[in-house]
């Protein structure tokens, strides 16, 4: 074996990999472009459908990869892969015995789609915003008031031909159901209003928590998709919408909106593609070989996928993915392909 096996990316997917290698006895090494272990996961507050903070996650994972000695390099970007070898910006080429893609995927952009003023009225937040002003400790609206009703759209960025995003991101249904039920709490005396296409709620507990947020929480549940948000005079948002069961077109002010981002493709993914060889499925993320016998490994010998990098998932499928690639990669480095 010429070499450890490289782990690109430093988040959960890397770390749990680099994890369950060493415990099959295999040394690898992580290159991260950042500075630091933990990937997005870092910015996160709780977890669905547990509400189990993220740094009950991210912190053992990170303390675990230090302890047990695996290698780890930062500020470290990627240009080009092949089975063999990873090629820095630096040039610098770094021989490896496998390679692992984890460098995950892209919140989209909420600011792409202009029609709900995102970056432009005060008071339109990301899921993602929502995290962070969760992990700070104060969620107010922009100006400090506590909001008295607050709008929840779906499907920002996920399912959308406009903007090339027609994949379903997975998550965002029960993450919008997990974030109305935790403003509630911090609110009880707003209105919390979910617009959303279809309820997407495949998980255990998903579905129970969503009754919950209906029937403990009095979250207010809409189907149909907001058409666009204006600001009012008082820096509220006035949406439009239509109630797709009632078929009736709906116009409300509300003190915040909160955009659900969905998870597209890294646009690093079409060089590293070009390099390796490994080929990409039509919405950019990483095709995996075989969707049931064999998701883990891309189409290219010798180069293996964890994590979101392939499509959408939560992070306990990542988890577990992870240690099915490390049985999976001891194999291939015993066995050949
Ligand atoms: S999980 Fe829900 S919010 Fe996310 S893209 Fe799918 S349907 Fe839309």
């Amino acid at each position: 074996m010429k070499g450890r096996v490289v782990i690109v990316g430093g988040g959960v997917a890397g770390m749990q990999t680099a994890l369950s290698l060493k415990a099959l006895g295999i040394e690898s090494l992580i290159l991260e472009q950042s500075r630091q272990l933990g990937g997005k996961l870092t910015g996160w507050h709780l977890l669905f459908p547990t509400f189990t903070p993220a740094q009950d996650v991210v912190a053992p994972l990170i303390r675990a990869v230090r302890q047990s000695g695996i290698q780890t390099r930062f500020g470290c970007k990627v240009v080009s892969v092949d089975s063999r070898r990873v090629i820095l910006d630096s040039g610098e080429r770094i021989d490896a015995a496998a390679v692992v893609l984890c460098s995950g995927s892209t919140l989209f952009n909420a600011k792409i789609k202009e029609e709900y003023g995102y970056g432009i009225y005060d008071n339109v937040f990301t899921s993602a915003d929502i995290e962070q002003m969760m992990n700070n400790g104060k969620v107010a609206m922009a100006d400090g008031r506590t909001p008295e009703r607050i709008a929840i759209l779906h499907c920002v960025g996920s399912r959308d031909e406009k903007v090339c995003q027609r994949h379903c991101s997975k998550v965002c249904c029960i993450t919008a159901v997990k974030q109305a039920i935790e403003l509630k709490k911090l609110f009880p005396d707003a209105d919390v209003f979910n617009f959303y296409m279809d309820m997407r709620m495949f998980g255990p507990g998903y579905e129970e928590l969503y009754r919950r947020a209906q029937i403990e929480h009095n979250i207010h549940f809409v189907r149909g998709r907001i058409s666009e948000a204006s600001p009012l005079m008082d820096s509220r948002v006035q949406i439009k919408a239509e109630d797709t069961l009632t078929g009736r077109p709906l116009r409300m002010s509300v003190d915040m909106l909160v955009l659900m981002v969905g998870m597209r493709a890294n646009d690093d993914n079409a060089f590293i593609s070009s390099s390796s060889g490994a080929e990409l499925a039509e919405n950019g993320f990483f095709k995996p070989r075989n969707s049931f016998m064999d998701n883990v490994l891309s189409t290219k010998e010798g180069i293996f996928l964890v994590g979101t990098i392939s499509s959408p998932k939560t992070v306990g499928q990542t988890l577990n993915e992870a240690s099915a690639a490390a049985i999976r990669i001891a194999e291939y480095l015993r066995y050949g392909n």
